[in-house]
């Protein structure tokens, strides 16, 4: 496996910030992922796992050790009873996945369509929208063991999957690399379709949609919020939401609508309530649109930071900054960042 140095970063994420890894490779099978960890590990450079950069900010400085870019590819596709199961490589794009499922007409990642990034990056963070999540789907994620350089199946139950997390990036996180995902879908099974855009959208129709429509549907929804990368428009140089959706007590959000009025939410598990973070930032005054020199707020989406061309990540921090610091003010909540900062604490 080749090792490049002093690699410009910036390209390789959505943001399009940040400077270059020390030490670069690439991975094209589980062998090549076991070499460039051995090598790390040897030479004490401290590893990041690169997938489609597209939930990374990454510092000015760059990363002072390896970048492990994942490449892994394949999807194969068998029957296990009532379910289709898919296994897809770490590195297969994740919206031609959903692609490849939607024609398979199996029902369960339909409303994931449009996502950027790679098949082993939506188990990290436990990817989400439009009512579903990955762990509703995932059975087991093949990984390696950085820390004993083994590889395991974990079961979908051992992953830690919970809203915007999973162990990957909380209690294991820099331990496993996800070489590939198992997912179990529904053949034949219904769209689902719970979430307020998509059943707008669909209102009026005399007959359920498919899977396929519901997929254009996601698509479209989330191209008119520049949610869908579209190559020449700046609103997309973004990691995406920038900020989680906060999870409050429903007290602590009867507390807050007394306060501030009606906002947004949605029901969460164990009796939670899911705050639109959008909302809070657009009533702290960092409105669609905004532009503070080279970085701004997305002209069709407020939780989306954005780089309008030239931003460094320390533009990015200091916007993020003072949303943060606005909306503890004004709303009494913390919100906490969505992205991956690499390269911040070396
Ligand atoms: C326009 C836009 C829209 C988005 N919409 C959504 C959305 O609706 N819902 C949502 O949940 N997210 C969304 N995101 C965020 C992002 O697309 C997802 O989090 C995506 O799954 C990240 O995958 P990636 O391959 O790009 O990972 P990267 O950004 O490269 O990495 C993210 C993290 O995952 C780790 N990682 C990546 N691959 C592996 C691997 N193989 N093994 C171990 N660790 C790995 C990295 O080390 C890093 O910590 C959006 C982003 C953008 C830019």
């Amino acid at each position: 496996m080749h090792i490049q140095q002093q690699v410009p970063l910036a390209p390789l994420t959505t943001f399009k910030v940040g400077g270059p890894a020390r030490y670069f490779a690439e991975a094209l099978s589980e062998e090549d992922v076991r070499a460039a960890v051995a090598e790390a590990q040897t030479r004490g450079w401290p590893l990041f796992v690169l997938g489609g950069g597209s939930n990374l900010v990454i510092s000015d400085a760059g990363w002072p050790g390896l970048v492990l870019k994942i490449a892994l590819t394949g999807i194969s596709e068998r029957r296990d009873g009532a379910r289709m199961v898919f296994d897809a490589a770490a590195g297969e794009d994740w919206d031609g996945l959903v692609a490849h499922a939607v024609a398979s007409h199996c029902a369960g990642i339909e409303c994931l369509s449009g996502i950027p990034g790679t098949v082993g990056g939506t188990p990290v963070q436990n990817v989400g929208a439009y009512g579903q999540e990955v762990s509703d789907t995932i059975s087991s994620v093949r990984v390696l063991d950085t820390s004993g350089g083994k590889i395991c199946e974990l079961p979908n139950a051992d992953s830690g999957f919970a809203y915007r997390t999973s162990i990957f990036n909380a209690r294991e996180r820099g331990r496993y690399i996800v070489l590939r995902v198992t997912f179990a879908l529904v053949p034949g099974g219904a769209a689902h379709i719970e979430y307020a855009d998509l059943k707008g959208h669909f209102a009026g129709r005399s007959r359920p949609p498919t899977l396929a429509e519901t997929r254009e549907a996601v698509r479209a929804i989330r191209l008119s919020k520049a949610m869908l990368i579209v190559p020449g428009d700046d609103d997309c140089h973004s990691a995406g939401s920038f900020f989680k959706n906060p999870l409050l007590t429903r007290q602590a959000f009867e507390q807050l609508q007394a306060r501030a009025g009606p906002i947004p939410n949605f029901p969460a598990k164990d009796g939670r309530v899911k705050v639109a973070a959008a909302w809070l930032v657009e009533h702290s005054g960092f409105t669609k649109g905004l532009a503070r020199g080279p970085v701004g707020i997305s002209r069709k989406h407020a939780l989306a930071i954005v780089n309008r061309g030239g931003a460094t990540a320390a533009d990015i921090i200091a916007l993020k900054n003072q949303i943060q610091r606005r909306v503890l003010d004004q709303f009494g909540i913390q919100l906490q960042p969505e992205p991956v900062f690499v390269g911040f604490d070396q």
